[in-house]
């Protein structure tokens, strides 16, 4: 495939079972969106732990109306020709970074000291990833904006933290 996308605002990739872990500076920029200190995104229902390699991570707890699982920040929407479009109400400030993100991901290896970012389609079924066409954007690295490359660089200090409080274990 190649590194081709345009979103479709198909809402796929904010539904079901998708898991969508918040790193601190994601937690700080939610708690601004919804003016609440931070302990109440747990106990407003907005935030989860999950265990993942075996530590404790927040993420995003999604909602669940009729038999489908959505995030509390999708919201619906029909286009002028009727067709139904799923917006993030976070985008673009208050966005998590690995929603920012897709479909560029990234693996870090602190052990190794390496760092590689791939293409990632953020759903299985995307229908934003496809053949490189007219104004489809190439993502990489060097195409993101400074702010979220700081944004990046903070994450990667705060799994480095998480990883040496684990002896090196994550
Ligand atoms: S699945 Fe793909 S096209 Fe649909 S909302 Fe997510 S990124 Fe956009
Ligand atoms: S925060 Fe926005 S982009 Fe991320 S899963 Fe929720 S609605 Fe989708």
């Amino acid at each position: 495939m190649n590194n081709a996308f345009a979103c479709r605002l198909c809402g796929e990739c904010c539904s079901g079972d998708m898991k969508v872990f918040l790193n601190p500076r994601d937690r700080e920029l939610l708690c601004e969106y919804l003016s609440c200190p931070p302990e109440e995104l747990f106990s407003r229902g907005y935030l989860v732990e999950d265990l993942r390699n075996g530590i404790s991570l927040p993420r995003l707890k999604f909602r669940e109306f009729s038999g489908i699982k959505f995030c509390p920040f999708l919201e619906n929407r029909l286009d002028e020709e009727g067709s139904l479009q799923g917006l993030c109400q976070l985008h673009p400030q208050y966005k998590p970074l690995v929603c920012h993100l897709a479909p560029l991901c990234r693996t870090v290896d602190f052990a190794e000291g390496t760092e590689i970012y791939g293409f990632m389609p953020p759903h299985p079924a995307c229908p934003g990833c496809g053949p490189e066409g007219e104004g489809r954007e190439v993502l990489t690295h060097d195409s993101l904006p400074g702010d979220l490359k700081s944004r990046l660089e903070e994450e990667r200090e705060y799994f480095r933290s998480l990883w040496l409080a684990l002896d090196g274990g994550l």
